[in-house]
């Protein structure tokens, strides 16, 4: 496994085949062993599987959030080397960012809702940073995650609207047995808040079970569920949205999302799930 922190050398590195590259912050768990399992299939035994590890800071609204954020680098490795990467990809800030940067991508409508509601200016922090990796790194095909569902559907636009030729594939979300989706936030959780984190997956998969069509109905249910069984969590948001646009939606008639953020002490969290109309 090769392991390469320079812009320049990522650029003369040969390609033949498939390059999938699966883009990370590093922490690694189950959640991105998935993507990175997903990954290599797709390099059909030819191609190159290309992890990037890179906390960028660009799309952190909050400073103590990027201060804080885990890195476990040795243990990154080793699940890399377990998966068979081919290539790690992890640059430092100045490799990523020059100091006369003033060039930046602007998402200007699917960040209007959920997270980009909350979070001012991550989705061009994401935007930003992805095409520069894309740029660097020239994969044929990028697998995220479905937990970060509006991060997703913003990567699909950049893509269509910027011209890459890159295949984006969505992948499920790994969750731990209570139901909570596995994250790098959940370290920091204390004995409490994790008991009452199951509550999260429950709301919005008794939203989906429900036959209601209404979505204030079904937005009233999910915080009924959460104000009794997660009385230490504080919604940021629970919204119904179009799959496609995140705009919205008042009766499930298209392919919706069920997405909530929640706050348990200064650990924000984020799930969603996917309801059909039929
Ligand atoms: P992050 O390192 O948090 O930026 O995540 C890197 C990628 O892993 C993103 O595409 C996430 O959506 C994905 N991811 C994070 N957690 C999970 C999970 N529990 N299940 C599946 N994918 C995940």
């Amino acid at each position: 496994m090769r392991v390469i922190e320079t812009v320049n050398e990522m650029a003369r590195w040969p390609r033949t085949g498939n390059i999938v590259l699966v883009p990370t912050m590093g922490a690694l768990h189950e959640g991105h062993r998935k993507l990175i399992k997903t990954g290599k299939a797709l390099t059909q035994g030819e191609g190159n599987l290309i992890v990037s590890i890179y906390v960028n800071p660009t799309q952190f609204n909050d400073k103590e959030d990027f201060k804080a954020y885990p890195k476990t680098s040795e243990q990154d490795y080793e699940m890399c080397k377990e998966e068979e990467v081919d290539l790690i990809f992890c640059p430092s800030d100045n490799e990523m960012y020059s100091e006369r940067e003033s060039v930046s991508v602007i998402e200007k409508r699917l960040a209007r809702h959920l997270c980009g509601s909350t979070r001012q200016g991550h989705f061009d922090g994401v935007c930003t940073v992805v095409t520069k990796l894309f740029n660097i790194i020239r994969p044929t095909t990028a697998v995220f995650g479905k937990k970060d569902y509006q991060q997703l559907a913003i990567i699909k636009q950049l893509v269509s609207d910027l011209n890459f030729s890159i295949e984006i594939l969505g992948a499920e979300t790994i969750r731990e047995q209570n139901g909570l989706a596995i994250s790098s936030r959940n370290r920091f959780l204390n004995t409490e808040e994790r008991k009452q984190c199951h509550a999260i997956h429950k709301a919005l998969v008794e939203m989906d079970l429900s036959n209601e069509k209404q979505c204030s109905e079904l937005i009233t249910l999910g915080k009924s569920i959460i104000k009794s069984e997660a009385p230490l969590g504080r919604l940021d948001y629970l919204e119904i949205v179009d799959r496609q646009t995140m705009e919205p939606i008042q009766t499930i008639d298209r392919p919706a999302l069920a997405a909530m953020a929640i706050f348990f002490g200064n650990t924000r969290l984020i799930d969603n799930i996917e309801i059909n109309s039929l």
